[in-house]
């Protein structure tokens, strides 16, 4: 009873009731004085004291004595929700306070909650005079924040495109590999006769077996080395059409795997995206980072957001 009284005053933690139970002499039990901070929320939150019970999801009214008023429970009730309220307080609920700045004074962005449930973000009027006012829900930043990476993503259509342009820009490059591996092709049968006229000479006894050791040698590691060279052209081909399919099918994809994450997981996404992004009159602009400006269509704002 004293617990219930305590409690629905609204501004003492269960820790805090539990200590005063304490020290006011109320004793849990002999072996354990102290009530801990659940068993007392269970008792708490336990309709069976307003006289009531709950039976398979409904409330009956029981036989037993009410040790505590309906009145009362509703008032610890309420107390609760505004207990729970600091648990919402971290900056892993205000997941996109950390990403922006104020358009207009460049201070930071902070957050609160209002009604018990919606986050609103506004300028933290940190750095003196500043004219805006605007707070914004966090629904209505996530909506535009989406925009982020939707500007980045790509359509089959586009992505096909884009690789085929990829691929075009790369012929050039291509062909240069080819002529190089041409040329060194060329080299390597000059390696090849010299190791094979050099046998034949040393069958035919024109040379010493230590100076065809020797020759046989050197030239056979110049021709080893060439082949890594031309191993090293035709993998370059491949590797640099590869890296750039790869990334266009991250991008691809990257819309629908971010809508699909908490805001805080968006919030770490955004800062990988933005080099820079500012709140202004409740509307986000922002830049990108290299190299996502190039695939961002349009860099900069969005308008009409009301
Ligand atoms: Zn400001």
């Amino acid at each position: 009873m004293r617990a219930y009284n305590l409690y629905s005053e609204g501004d003492k933690s269960l820790e805090k009731v539990s200590e005063q139970l304490y020290r006011e002499g109320f004793v849990y039990s002999p072996s354990k004085p102290k009530i801990s901070r659940s068993q007392l929320e269970d008792i708490l939150k336990n309709v069976f004291y307003t006289g009531v019970f709950m039976f398979k999801g409904r409330l009956y009214e029981g036989n037993h004595e009410p040790l505590i008023s309906l009145e009362l429970f509703d008032q610890v009730k309420e107390a609760f929700k505004k207990d729970n309220k600091p648990l919402y307080r971290n900056e892993h609920d205000f997941a996109f306070a950390g990403l922006l700045t104020c358009g207009e004074c460049g201070s930071s962005i902070t957050a609160e909650i209002k009604k018990g449930k919606y986050i609103y973000y506004h300028c933290a009027h940190g750095k003196g005079d500043c004219s805006q006012t605007k707070y914004i829900r966090q629904e209505v930043l996530d909506e535009q924040l989406q925009e982020v990476v939707r500007r980045i993503h790509l359509t089959d259509e586009q992505k096909q495109w884009t690789i085929e342009a990829l691929k075009q820009s790369n012929f050039d490059e291509q062909e240069f590999h080819k002529d190089k591996i041409k040329q060194l092709n060329v080299e390597c049968q000059k390696w090849r006769d010299r190791i094979n006229q050099i046998y034949i000479d040393k069958l035919d006894g024109k040379i010493s077996e230590e100076f065809w050791q020797e020759k046989h040698n050197a030239w056979t590691q110049e021709l080893r080395g060439m082949h890594k060279i031309i191993e090293a052209y035709d993998k370059a081909n491949e590797g640099y059409l590869q890296t750039g399919i790869h990334f266009l099918e991250l991008s691809n994809r990257a819309y629908s795997l971010y809508i699909q994450q908490n805001s805080h997981e968006k919030a770490k996404m955004l800062k990988t995206l933005l080099s820079n992004c500012k709140l202004i009159d409740g509307i986000a602009h922002w830049e990108y980072r290299k190299p996502f400006n190039i695939l961002a269509k349009n860099d900069g704002c969005i308008v009409n957001w009301s």
